[in-house]
């Protein structure tokens, strides 16, 4: 197979991947524009440091949206295919609560990425930090700022990996939509996704409550129903249990129709359940916290968001407490939230995320408008794109080769 030359703009898990498919047989170059690659990847191991999780194919499947656009790359390289590559690696995982894969203990995010990336360069991967992509040409040319200097390249083939625009801080900023655009590329706004939101609490829950964990609750939006926790922030909610319900809150506050969660502080009992530990009579409000196991937070909350009326009526109370109704301003900002949605639309690309006007140009990960989870998707996701696009390659150049 003759050996084609490989740009690959992008540091971060879809670009790497791609990387170690193509490098073996062609001479692959990785450019990004921060002086270290990888470092949202490196952010996420701060946190949960789910790199896949262990959902049935099906299931893997739906939790990506648009509907179908993940099919083929997550067939092609699922949750089982990817921890495979990580053992070969040398970096064993472990399914741990709720199917979230995790490294296992004792291995640190900055190994995990050094791993990955001794084995790029043992393949003959080149890396060139502090090339910030500018502009793409359609005679297959590349232009990059490297210290105030322009450098042009030429590729067989390109692949961007510019990731999203959350955390600007890790170079994922979004400031590539500008060059897509000026090439005819549509691209859509960034939204946040996996994202706290904003709630107008009164001034004693910001006091009194922020930092405060509200465990074991349900969270319903729209259709869309979580359980899991929640922290109250002093600007509102964060957490697992509410990140689910972003895409149906940004759905309702994008159309202007007004946006609520509804809260069950009790999802292991039912309202009859509640009733009848009354015994068919009244409770004095100073009673509830105590009869009802609730603490200080969640009475707070109670409070904060229904009526007196309500309040004073046992019966009432509890139906504030398996469905407390709570307003929702807004998301939280871009910068703060995991994941955004937004970027390259979806249209302007081929099954194999090619490029339909520039057919030698591939877009992965998260710069392309799609959306997922957090629980270790929204990894796979990335990881599967850059394989997918890369085996592509691979074919292309081997039919090309035949013909
Ligand atoms: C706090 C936090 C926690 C997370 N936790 C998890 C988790 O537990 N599980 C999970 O599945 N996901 C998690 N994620 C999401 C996950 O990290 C991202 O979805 C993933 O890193 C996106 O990969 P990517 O390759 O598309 O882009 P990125 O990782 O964002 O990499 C893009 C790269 O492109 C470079 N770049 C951008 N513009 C240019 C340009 N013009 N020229 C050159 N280079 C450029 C950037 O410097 C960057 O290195 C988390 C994210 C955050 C912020």
């Amino acid at each position: 197979m003759e050996r084609k030359t490989i740009i690959i703009i992008g540091g971060g898990p879809a670009g790497l991947m791609a990387a170690a498919v193509l490098s073996p047989n062609h001479n692959v170059a990785v450019f990004d524009k921060e002086k270290n690659i990888g470092q949202k990847f490196l952010l996420a191991g701060k946190g949960g440091y789910n790199l896949t999780n262990n959902a049935r194919r099906e299931e893997l499947i739906n939790k990506y949206s648009p509907t179908g656009f993940m099919n083929q790359a997550l067939s092609d390289f699922d949750n089982a295919a990817f921890r495979e590559w990580l053992l070969e690696l040398d970096i064993p995982t472990f399914i741990g609560s709720s199917g979230r894969v995790f490294p296992e203990k004792d291995i640190k995010p900055i190994e995990i990425l050094n791993k990955i990336k001794t084995s790029l360069i043992n393949q003959g991967v080149t890396f060139y930090k502090q090339h910030e992509c500018i502009r793409f040409g359609t005679n297959k040319s590349i232009t990059f700022n490297h210290q105030g200097e322009e450098i042009t390249r030429k590729a067989d083939y390109i692949l961007f990996a510019l990731g999203g625009a959350s955390w600007p801080v890790t170079g994922s900023n979004g400031a590539w939509r500008a060059m897509f655009e000026s090439m005819g590329i549509a691209t859509n706004p960034f939204q946040a996704s996996n994202c706290g939101i904003n709630v107008n609490w009164p001034e004693s829950i910001k006091q009194h409550h922020a930092g405060k964990p509200l465990k074991n609750i349900r969270l319903f939006a729209g259709n869309i129903e979580t359980k899991g926790e929640a922290v109250i922030s002093s600007y509102g909610l964060e957490g697992n249990a509410v990140y689910p319900l972003v895409p149906t809150l940004r759905n309702m506050l994008n159309s202007n129709i007004p946006a609520f969660i509804n809260l069950d502080f009790k999802p292991f009992n039912t309202r009859n359940q509640l009733l009848a530990k009354l015994n068919g009579k009244e409770i004095k409000p100073k009673d509830y916290a105590k009869h009802f196991n609730l603490n200080t937070s969640q009475l707070a909350l109670i409070k904060a968001f229904t009526t007196k009326d309500v309040f004073l009526s046992t019966s009432d109370f509890i139906d504030s407490i398996k469905h407390l109704t709570i307003p929702v301003q807004s998301l939280r900002p871009v910068e703060e939230a995991i994941s955004t949605i937004g970027g390259i639309n979806p249209k302007e690309i081929n099954n194999d995320f090619s490029l339909k006007k520039y057919n030698w140009i591939y877009t992965i990960g998260e710069m392309v408008d799609w959306d997922a989870p957090t629980g270790g998707f929204l990894l796979q996701g990335c990881f599967s794109m850059g394989r997918f696009a890369a085996n592509s390659i691979l074919k292309r150049i081997y039919i090309e080769d035949e013909s």
